[in-house]
């Protein structure tokens, strides 16, 4: 489990760790939609699905959390 803190924008890209082979990938995530969101994002190197988990916190931090989509 890897979290990346971030101040709040309404929309960034966010770096995240593919949980099979470990390269770092980054994902344009859109802030406004909702304050907790949860989507599959394909790894650009090994293609496998990561279940990308995105929480803002008091709408001040943003964190961003990448788990195997299998598990
Ligand atoms: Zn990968």
């Amino acid at each position: 489990m890897k979290f990346q803190e971030k101040t709040l924008n309404t929309d960034d890209d966010f770096i995240w760790t593919c949980q099979y082979c470990g390269i770092h990938n980054v994902v344009w995530v859109d802030l406004t939609v909702g304050s907790k969101q949860d989507f599959i994002e394909d790894c650009r190197i090994c293609c496998r699905p990561n279940r990308i988990i995105v929480t803002v916190d008091n709408e001040e931090m943003t964190f961003i959390e990448a788990r195997p989509s299998d598990e």
